[in-house]
């Protein structure tokens, strides 16, 4: 088996198992170190036990390199494969296989761990038929925000990975397109953080609050309505902010007037994200419950860091299903042109 594939494929796994950061970084960070060489080089050190003195192998994933090399599975990933055979969430299978793509990912060009060629990778791999890029906005700084200039770069990026993809090489799975976009902070005056000129050019916009969510109500709704109302705007994304679980601890829903917040998203044709991410689960129930009697429509995303966070739909689907969220409304179960005639409309 490949050793870097290998070694990928555990990540994978571990991500989305939600393993410590450290741990999948060990190995996203050792096939990093030995994807330049080729695979005969890889071999040969293996064998020799030259490779255990190279930076970014430690002695775990030497073994899988070794067993990998070796012509088998890796043990390890064996194991893994075995777990994750498992879905992860119980309910909402129906409304998982219709959905097509994902609108809310991150890359290591702003939080995300994996480069982006990685994301589209494991999106193939779960059979996605798009995924949006949506790295964060500048005044998200200690997310590494891109400024106007680093997105532009980024669109050149976007548009030679699908241009790969469809000649049949870089991107490993042709079918997956990746899809220009932005999680862009809706900003304390309720204006949008990116250059207009730019969000012009992007498929998606996903805007979301970041800071300041302690506000009170009123200036909450304030606030989100100007991210609601801007042009751009597609998706409305975490509305909530809440955290209910994890690492970074828990923190409550922020306050806002949800009726008029949804009506807003449903007259100005922005759909309501069921965020998937185990810590959010944003909106809460009573909230996806507002929505649907507002006419919301509903875009259930990832939001991953990276490339296992991605089957993190499961989850979302599981909560739309649980809601009551007719197939339809949501739109990450329509075929990508469709989907993309509705967000230039908007
Ligand atoms: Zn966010
Ligand atoms: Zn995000």
């Amino acid at each position: 088996m490949d050793a870097v594939a290998a070694l990928n494929e555990i990540a994978f796994w571990l991500e989305r198992g939600r393993a410590a950061t450290f741990k999948v970084q060990a190995f996203r960070k050792a096939a990093a170190a030995i994807s330049p060489l080729p695979p005969e080089e890889v071999a040969e050190r293996a064998r020799t036990g030259r490779l255990k003195s190279m930076k970014g192998i430690g002695d775990r994933t030497y073994q899988v390199i070794q067993q990998a090399v070796g012509g088998g599975v890796p043990d390890y990933l064996a194991d893994l494969r075995e777990k994750g055979a498992q879905p992860l969430a119980t309910g909402g299978a129906a409304i998982r296989n219709e959905l097509r793509g994902d609108l809310h990912s991150h890359s290591d060009w702003s939080d995300g761990g994996s480069p982006i060629e990685l994301m589209v990778a494991a999106a193939g791999v779960l059979g996605r038929e798009y995924l949006a890029l949506t790295d964060h906005s500048p005044n998200l700084t200690i997310a590494n925000g891109l400024s106007p200039e680093r997105l532009t770069r980024q669109l050149d990026v976007v548009a030679e990975i699908n241009a790969d993809g469809q000649s049949g090489r870089g991107n490993p799975d042709s079918r997956v397109r990746l899809l220009t976009g932005i999680e862009v902070d809706i900003l304390e005056s309720g204006e949008l953080d990116q250059e207009p000129g730019l969000l012009d050019r992007l498929d998606i916009v996903v805007a979301s609050v970041h800071s300041k969510l302690r506000a009170d109500r009123k200036t909450m709704t304030r606030r989100m309505l100007g991210g609601i109302q801007a042009r751009h705007t597609n998706v409305l994304g975490h509305c909530t902010g809440r955290l209910v679980e994890g690492s970074r601890g828990t923190r409550p829903p922020s306050e806002f007037d949800a009726k008029e917040v949804f009506a807003a998203c449903a007259e100005y044709n922005v759909a309501v994200e069921i965020n998937s991410r185990p810590e959010r689960q944003d909106p809460p129930d009573a909230l996806i419950q507002l929505a649907l009697e507002a006419g919301c429509l509903f875009s259930i995303d990832s939001d991953a860091h990276a490339p296992g966070q991605l089957d993190f739909l499961q989850y979302g689907a599981e909560r739309a299903a649980r809601n009551e969220v007719p197939a339809e409304r949501i739109i990450t179960t329509w075929p990508v042109d469709r989907l993309l005639d509705w967000a230039a409309a908007t």
